[in-house]
């Protein structure tokens, strides 16, 4: 068996940049979770470094991340808490990096608040994202003052082309260590990253399909209210939620990681280190 290209150079380079927190109660994270305990959440933008470029992975919250619940309906804006730290811009900024792009994993307030600190960029979204993006039904999480006409939007189809047990993906630099798979239901173009950094080393950003790891480990999804309002389509989410059980069964050295879950994302911390 000849080994993947990607394992035979280990150059991309996996960052958190942690731009936000809440510590809600687990039970409202996934059905059957506790009352009494809490679950920390995160609200991150993923840095990735590339010999062919370097670009986010959501934005996680952003500069104006204060102004923009304002523009939220009043019901999704008292269910939105959030500790604001320092902005993924800030952050790069910093660092002195170059970002080529940004690829939101969804359009949702709490991957893309930030996309607006970085008007020069394109932001790359599916073709299914931008479109329920302009839909009534994703009104409460996706609003206008998210995407003034500033933001350069940029468009892409995954390609028919099965990764890992999910039909449709794009490798972004043609080497696998970088590839996109689509895993609508959450929204309907809702991807995941899966970020090799090596052969053991392997991580994989879920998005929003789940909140919780417990989530695919037991099989359940969300709390049935939380549920009601994020998820476009539960049934859908339900299915990418055994394909992710799959996924572990079948390949146990990829590193699942939901956004908000710190314990997951603190994982790949490590491991990437
Ligand atoms: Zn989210």
């Amino acid at each position: 068996m000849s080994l993947p290209v990607w394992s035979q150079n280990e150059s991309v380079k996996f960052t958190v940049l942690k731009t936000g927190s809440i510590d809600p109660l687990e039970a409202t994270t996934l059905q059957g979770g506790s009352w009494f305990k809490r679950f920390p959440m995160t609200h991150p933008a993923f840095l990735i470094e590339h010999p062919k470029g370097n670009f986010l992975f959501d934005t996680g919250l952003g500069t104006k991340a204060k102004e923009q619940v304002q523009d939220m309906v009043w019901w999704a804006r008292l269910a939105t808490e959030f500790n604001q730290d320092v902005s993924a811009l800030e952050q790069i900024k910093e660092k002195g990096i170059k970002l080529d792009r940004i690829i939101l994993s969804h359009a949702h307030f709490d991957h893309s608040s930030g996309v607006v600190d970085f008007p020069d960029l394109p932001i790359e979204v599916t073709v299914e994202e931008m479109a329920f993006a302009k839909t009534k039904d994703a009104s409460a999480a996706i609003f206008p003052s998210l995407f003034p006409e500033t933001v350069q939007f940029k468009t892409y189809e995954l390609e028919a082309k099965e990764y890992e047990g999910f039909p449709k993906s794009r490798d972004i630099y043609g080497d696998g260590k970088l590839v996109l798979v689509g895993l609508p239901g959450h929204t309907p173009g809702s991807v995941g990253l899966f970020v090799n950094l090596s052969i053991e080393k392997r991580i994989f950003l879920v998005g929003d399909t789940v909140w919780n790891a417990d989530a695919i480990e037991q099989g359940v999804p969300k709390f049935w209210f939380s549920k009601k309002f994020v998820d476009n389509k539960p049934d859908e989410v339900m299915l990418r939620i055994q394909e992710l059980q799959a996924l572990q069964k079948r390949s146990p050295e990829v590193l699942i990681v939901p956004s908000h879950d710190a314990r997951s994302v603190a994982k790949a911390m490590e491991l990437a280190k």
